[in-house]
């Protein structure tokens, strides 16, 4: 019998997962808190439901991926929300990015409900969504995860099995610290480059030639210097990323004084208000303090200080 599957949250990453699972065949409902965004699943041939409720009860999978854990605490405990429309045995798989001390409450709320969880958060974005290309970072039990590799396998052929309910979602935080840094740093190097006349094309080359280079600033070097910042991840997520991972990092002793320097480059990025565009604008908040712009040769007047 096809297998039916909640699917709450469509959003960046949430619209083409959906997608996805209508295109594999199984029987979808979808619930969004802004209805208008149900429109295109509906069209594909999912159902629609009216709240996180009404979406669970009959499923025996429920997916959700919202932007943040105050938006999951009221998607699962809130009114109309999850855990009073679970039904027993079924899984809630989480791939929202949120705080993984939450997470582990939201599982023993469910397993009150003979319902299991797994945090399975992602990395791929918007195009490894798109193309069921995204890798999951699985916390949970083990045998929970290997039930529900068929249906994780739609949405990308790695999954990662992390260790209990939390620890994927401490793998993501550690890995989103890592490419917060990265761009970071790679948009300072390029701002100091610009403002001492090399071009940015110049300065990609070399990057590309040497041991600094990695395919996340390959991906987003061709967006930086065209300013085209429409979010792949939305800068105001990355911040939250970088909060959740210092709020980790403090619970475990541990210093992160790089991590800890870099978010507040984000917060300055997001008070300017920069938190819609994609979180590679940081490099614009870099520009005007330098007083620089980092854009390729078309246009003339972008170049140099
Ligand atoms: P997004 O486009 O901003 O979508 C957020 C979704 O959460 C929307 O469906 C939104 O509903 C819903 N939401 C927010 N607050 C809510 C609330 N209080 N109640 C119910 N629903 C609520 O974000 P996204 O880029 O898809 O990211 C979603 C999650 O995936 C985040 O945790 C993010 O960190 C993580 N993630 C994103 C990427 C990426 O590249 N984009 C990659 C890896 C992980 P509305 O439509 O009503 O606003």
């Amino acid at each position: 019998m096809t297998q039916s599957i909640a699917f709450l949250g469509l959003g960046i990453m949430g619209q083409p997962m959906a997608l996805n699972l209508v295109k594999a065949g199984y029987s979808v409902t979808v619930f969004n808190r802004t209805a208008e965004k149900t429109k295109a699943l509906a069209q594909a041939g999912a159902r629609v439901a009216a709240n996180p409720a009404e979406a669970a009860r009959e499923a025996e999978i429920i997916w959700t991926i919202v932007s943040d854990t105050a938006a999951m605490e009221e998607v699962v405990l809130g009114k109309g929300g999850i855990v009073e429309g679970i039904r027993e045995g079924a899984v809630l798989i989480d791939s929202s990015t949120i705080s993984p001390t939450v997470s582990r409450r939201f599982a023993c709320h469910l397993a009150g409900k003979g319902a299991k969880m797994l945090d399975a958060p992602v990395t791929g974005s918007k195009h490894g969504a798109e193309k069921g290309e995204l890798t999951f970072m699985i916390g949970g039990d083990r045998d929970v995860f290997e039930r529900m590799i068929p249906v994780l396998t739609v949405q990308g052929k790695k999954h990662i099995y992390c260790g209990a309910n939390g620890s994927g979602l401490a793998a993501k935080l550690a890995q989103n610290a890592i490419q917060a840094t990265m761009v970071e740093v790679f948009c300072e190097g390029f701002v100091l480059a610009t403002k001492a006349g090399v071009r940015p094309e110049t300065m990609l080359e070399i990057i590309q030639s040497s041991m600094a280079r990695a395919n996340l600033t390959d991906f987003k070097a061709p967006f930086i210097f065209k300013g085209d910042f429409t979010p792949y991840f939305p800068l105001k997520l990355m911040h939250k990323d970088l909060e959740l991972a210092m709020e980790a990092a403090y619970a475990q002793n541990v210093p992160m004084p790089t991590t800890a320097a870099v978010k507040e480059t984000y917060a300055a990025a997001k008070a300017q208000g920069k938190g819609n565009l994609d979180y590679a604008a940081v490099v614009t908040f870099l520009e005007e303090l330098a007083g620089v712009k980092v854009r390729a040769a078309t246009d003339e007047k972008d170049l140099g200080g």
